[in-house]
């Protein structure tokens, strides 16, 4: 009988989400005259920005005549699109990215699982905690780790983000080969500073090694200083992938639009010893397995980057920040700490408590749903992750429940 890949057998089942939810449907069902807040949830909740919605229109026509019909496009994505991401994400804020070494795709959660399939299985791997499970899981999935002991997998150089280095982890000491970074964070919303990430450039430098760097939630950053894009750190290109995505900036989660840019100075060893340019193992990878994301999505993308859309995305991640504000002020009520916020739209509070204790607290008291930070891996023990994603009255009402419920 055909046998299965056994690295899924050590795949920790992550009951987080699951958990969550039999926890907040029992309080429902025991409780139905008490509607829940969720507070927890990683998804944005506004509409898409009105030029998106027109691009879509517009586009749609265009597939509906003859003369205008495309078929399929590029898998790496249409030029109109790769140039405006080179200019207005990272010449404008002076990184340099060339229009072919910007890869659309349907999501940057995709980008960052499949990137690890070019490198040897061998690769040392360096990866915070708390973290985005993707980064973990794909590299179990790929045989890259042992077992799962007590939580972390054997063959795993973890990054410990704690109060003590301001969740923002230092180069180990030791050499790794392919280390994930995301700033502004999920799931507790710290941003690296322009030293912290020399540092990291200059590790990479050092080993040969290259970063994966995570923008996801470049479009919070509201703080003067704090880079925006890895290529704004010298050297950068020739040691970092970053991954970027239409999803928190533009509420496209739904949609489905992303990029990963691959400068084709960044070069990887074979075991010969013989350079090879890791943007033609992207390329040829990309255009093997991806046949590209569609055409009115891309449009729709597209229009983020005209004036209009710029007003109106920066009106939307201005309002969750909005959010976010509220949010930070009344954990500083109840006398607890956090991080996060300023520059994303999540809140790491750091409650004292076991972090299920402190869920269940939130939920029972003030039925406010927020997510247990122990899901996110062992240092999130202690802290919970709270989302600005949600209505402005939602988090008015939730936040007057948390201070009635914890006072
Ligand atoms: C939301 C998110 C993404 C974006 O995923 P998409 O697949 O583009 O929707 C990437 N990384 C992190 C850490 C995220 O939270």
């Amino acid at each position: 009988m055909i046998r299965i890949n056994e690295n899924f057998t050590k795949l920790k089942a992550s009951y987080l989400f699951a958990d969550i939810a039999k926890r907040v449907n029992a309080y429902v069902a025991a409780h139905p005259d008490q509607p829940v807040i969720r507070l927890g949830i990683g998804d944005v909740t506004e509409p898409l920005p009105p030029v998106c919605i027109a691009a879509l229109h517009a586009a749609t026509e265009e597939m509906a005549n003859r003369a205008t019909f495309k078929g399929y496009g590029p898998e790496q994505g249409y030029a109109f699109l790769r140039e405006a991401v080179a200019q207005h994400d990272f010449k404008a804020h002076g990184a340099h990215v060339e229009p072919d070494e910007v890869f659309i795709s349907d999501g940057s959660k995709c980008d960052v699982a499949n990137i690890q399939e070019i490198f040897a299985a061998d690769t040392q791997l360096a990866i915070p905690d708390p973290v985005y499970p993707v980064y973990v899981d794909t590299n179990v999935m790929a045989g890259r780790t042992g077992a799962n002991n007590d939580g972390r997998y054997e063959g795993i150089t973890y990054l410990d983000s704690t109060a003590a280095n301001g969740y923002v982890p230092a180069p180990p000491a030791v050499a790794t080969d392919l280390i994930y970074l995301c700033f502004p964070n999920n799931p507790t919303g710290a941003v690296a500073t322009r030293a912290q990430l020399t540092a990291w450039v200059a590790y990479a430098k050092l080993h040969k090694a290259v970063i994966l760097f995570d923008a996801a939630y470049e479009s919070y950053i509201r703080t003067p200083g704090i880079p925006r894009s890895i290529y704004e750190i010298e050297g950068a290109r020739d040691v970092a992938i970053e991954f970027r995505s239409f999803s928190k900036l533009a509420g496209f989660t739904g949609l489905r639009c992303a990029y990963t840019v691959v400068p084709k100075t960044l070069k990887a060893r074979d075991a010969a010893g013989h350079e090879h340019a890791i943007h033609a193992l992207w390329n040829r990878r990309h255009t093997t397995k991806f046949n590209g994301v569609s055409y009115p999505v891309q449009k729709a993308a597209a229009a983020v980057y005209t004036a209009e859309g710029q007003a109106q995305t920066r009106a939307l991640t201005d309002f969750y920040l909005g959010n976010a504000k509220l949010i930070r002020a009344a954990v500083h009520q109840l006398g607890l700490s956090c991080i996060g916020g300023d520059d994303a739209p999540y809140i790491w509070v750091n409650t004292g408590r076991d972090s299920w204790e402190f869920f269940d607290l939130l939920l029972n008291k003030a039925q406010v749903v927020c997510t247990p930070g122990a899901g996110f891996g062992k240092c999130g023990e202690g802290h919970v992750r709270i989302s600005a994603f949600n209505s402005r009255e939602n988090v008015i009402t939730a936040l007057a429940r948390i201070a009635a419920a914890l006072k």
